[in-house]
């Protein structure tokens, strides 16, 4: 019974998300607001970064660094689409919006919406890394753990690239990062309803903020230790003193928008 209702909510879900394959709706929007290259993927897709804003504070969003979890980069749609409309109500900022991060993974998730398994492929990029274990760390391996399902009980050992920092697509980011001088960065992953930041303050502040508007539970330091990633965009950021914020949304292919706006809309009116 157990699996039937599990195998119901994938349904569920994949309904939900069925129109929602954006990869059109992608390049329309370049067309629309006018974006920049920051590098290509291994199968020479490009990995598009819109600028919103002149605000002094540097914020960077990323969706799509696994490109199964299609919802972000739905997400990622819906935020540029309301920033460009309410350009006046984060002055503060500049914003960067990458949508897509791994746009071979994305798109091979497009083509193959495994809904009765919970949408795994398309997580890694060509090379069949996991991208948010490649990141130039100390704590870097070649294998680590992706674990998934209800709090994250299920485990699978995945590869990590051959050094920190050899795939394509996380050089084409960090370099992004240094390039302009980023200060903090919000990456969306989904369907684990959480939300965590690191060590910096301000991305304590700003994870706190975001549990309280999505209702997307809070996720401690001491928490996501137990989840023994290594090479991830978390630790890195903490070493280039950068302020994280990692959000899981509640379903792989729905964005969340809802709660998500909430969240975003509150963010963008502080004054940092
Ligand atoms: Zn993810």
């Amino acid at each position: 019974m157990k699996k039937i209702l599990k195998q119901f909510g994938y349904i569920k879900r994949g309904i939900l998300g069925f129109f929602q394959n954006n990869f059109d709706k992608l390049q329309n929007l370049s067309k629309k607001f006018g974006s920049f290259e920051i590098g290509k993927s291994i199968k020479e897709k490009p990995i598009q970064c819109f600028k919103i804003g002149n605000g002094p504070c540097k914020l960077l969003c990323v969706s799509g660094i696994h490109g199964n979890e299609i919802g972000t980069v739905k997400l990622a749609h819906c935020f540029l689409n309301w920033a460009h409309n309410n350009i006046d109500q984060f002055k503060n900022y500049t914003l960067f919006v990458v949508p897509c991060l791994n746009p071979d993974g994305y798109y091979l998730a497009c083509k193959n919406p495994d809904y009765f398994n919970g949408g795994k492929i398309g997580r890694f990029n060509v090379n069949n890394v996991d991208l948010n274990r490649n990141f130039d760390t100390p704590s870097f391996t070649q294998k680590s753990i992706w674990s998934f399902g209800k709090n994250y009980k299920e485990n699978v050992e995945v590869f990590c690239g051959n050094y920190g920092n050899s795939e394509p697509e996380i050089k084409a980011l960090t370099e992004l990062i240094k390039d302009k001088k980023i200060q903090i960065v919000f990456m969306f992953h989904n369907a684990g309803n959480d939300v965590m930041g690191n060590k910096n303050k301000l991305s304590q502040r700003l994870t706190k903020i975001y549990s309280e508007k999505t209702g997307f539970k809070y996720v401690s330091d001491e928490d996501w230790k137990e989840l023994k990633q290594t090479g991830t965009a978390k630790e890195w950021c903490d070493l280039h003193d950068i302020a994280y914020v990692e959000v899981e949304g509640t379903t792989r292919w729905g964005s969340d928008w809802k709660k998500q706006k909430k969240a975003i809309k509150s963010i963008m009116s502080m004054n940092i």
